[in-house]
């Protein structure tokens, strides 16, 4: 039989590119090669994301695109899947406007590709299968992973906040926690691989464990992971705010390769606003966690994602933001304007914001924390920071780049057998976005 081939498109989170990784490893165990380009496919996935609606007009664009493909070849199978299918009835809705389409399947089915091409293979017909709730976690998929360095390990699935403005809750359904062995057995087995880096990746990794019987806590994971021999480097994310504990700043504090950087999402400084937005904390709070985190774990980095303009937010709410911002110095920020989700209740709240009133407080917001960050950047000037190596310069071909502990991006000049190593550099420059710096010598 000739060989076939598949290609994959992955709209989305990080969690989305994990599940991308275990649909390529099944599709290489149908006996699929993976191929770059959807004109040379026998079967191509489309997974999906519904976070924001223009992330879903993207996806049907690229989905109307591929009817050429099928139209000249009928064996083409083509599959979409993940939250954007997850959502009701939004499986038979796709299928309705794009009956090219011969699979769509859910976030809480993916194991079952194989038996739903094999289907659609043997009858020609296209299949919705959906599931309405989770199941159990099913362990042992196979995974193609991307790069040979750094690699994604989902701890848990679900989300149990129902904020607002998100519709992760309805299409990822609530918390279920992957058992301690089952993610030390895979980051061993990244380890063998010659893996350095993991990243531990959940909606809200702080809860891990809750679902499980016993006591286990993200805290005893991460001690867990830091005791795999081979692995260089813990990341996480995300960690929600409102289950921050001592015991898990604690935990990054003294595990050696616990990176020392916590992704704390704030959304906003407005206590109004929180409240509107379902967090589940006050900025007292999350003033207190923050200062606890830099008392604990001296040196750590503080990342977070704001919102701005969510419904009803006024000027003296985004007043508290800029406030909370300058207070927390925030090593990095990722904002956003807020952007109705149909689906979630922020949708239908009133007093939704015009766009130039969102825009103008992005601005604000984006000139505040870009001179915060150049500040925090700036510290590091004269220093020496270890740096995990990751190839050339996105930039500056002539150069490598790769990034602190603390997740700070560093490009050096150096030599390219560098690639995959530890190396000390001593910071030079320092910009708002990017550091540059010199190799120290050392052994390698
Ligand atoms: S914590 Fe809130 S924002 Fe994050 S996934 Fe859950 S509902 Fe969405």
């Amino acid at each position: 039989m000739a060989q076939q081939y598949y290609h994959t498109v992955t709209f989305g989170c990080q969690m989305n590119e994990r599940d991308t990784e275990t649909i390529a490893g099944m599709c290489e165990e149908m006996g699929y090669t993976n191929v770059d380009s959807v004109e040379d496919s026998d079967l191509i996935i489309i997974n999906t994301c519904c976070v924001r609606e223009s992330a879903e007009n993207r996806t049907l664009g690229h989905i109307g695109n591929l009817k050429r493909l099928k139209d000249k070849n009928p064996d083409l199978v083509i599959a979409v899947c993940g939250c954007m299918v997850q959502q009701e009835q939004a499986a038979e809705t796709l299928l309705k406007r794009a009956p090219h389409l011969d699979i769509l399947f859910g976030t809480h089915n993916l194991h079952q590709l194989p038996k739903l091409v094999a289907h659609v293979k043997e009858t020609g017909k296209s299949v919705i299968d959906v599931w309405q709730s989770e199941g159990e976690i099913v362990e042992h998929l196979p995974t193609r992973r991307e790069g040979k360095l750094k690699a994604f390990v989902t701890i848990m699935y679900g989300c149990n906040n129902f904020c607002t403005y998100c519709i992760v809750p309805y299409v990822r359904g609530r918390e279920r926690s992957r058992k301690t062995e089952d993610i030390v057995a895979e980051v061993t087995r990244l380890a063998e691989a010659g893996f350095l880096e993991v990243t531990l990746l959940g909606q809200n990794v702080n809860s891990y464990g809750k679902d499980l019987p016993g006591e286990v806590d993200f805290a005893d994971l991460l001690l867990a992971v830091n005791d795999v021999p081979g692995i260089e480097r813990i990341r996480f994310t995300t960690s929600h705010p409102r289950d921050l504990s001592d015991k898990m700043i604690l935990a990054v504090a003294q595990g050696s390769k616990i990176c020392e950087h916590f992704h704390l999402p704030v959304q906003a400084g407005s206590n109004r606003i929180l409240t509107k937005m379902n967090r589940g904390y006050t900025r007292e709070y999350y003033l207190e966690r923050a200062a606890k985190v830099r008392e604990l774990a001296p040196g750590a980095a503080i990342s977070t994602d704001l919102i701005v303009g969510f419904p009803g937010e006024r000027e003296e709410d985004f007043a508290d933001t800029l406030d909370l911002v300058q207070k927390v110095e925030f090593d990095a920020a990722y904002t956003f304007l807020y952007s109705p989700r149909s689906g979630t209740p922020a949708a239908e709240m009133q007093e939704q914001l015009s766009a130039e009133v969102k825009k103008d407080r992005l601005r604000r917001l984006m000139d505040l924390q870009n001179e915060i960050s150049l500040r925090s950047n700036q510290k590091l000037l004269g220093k020496v920071v270890e740096v995990l190596v990751e190839g050339e310069s996105k930039t500056d071909k002539d150069k490598l780049s790769g990034r602190t502990r603390t997740n700070e991006l560093v490009v050096f000049p150096g030599p390219k057998s560098l690639q995959g190593k530890l190396v000390p550099v001593k910071i030079v420059e320092a910009g708002t976005w990017t550091l540059v710096g010199e190799l120290v010598s050392f052994q390698a």
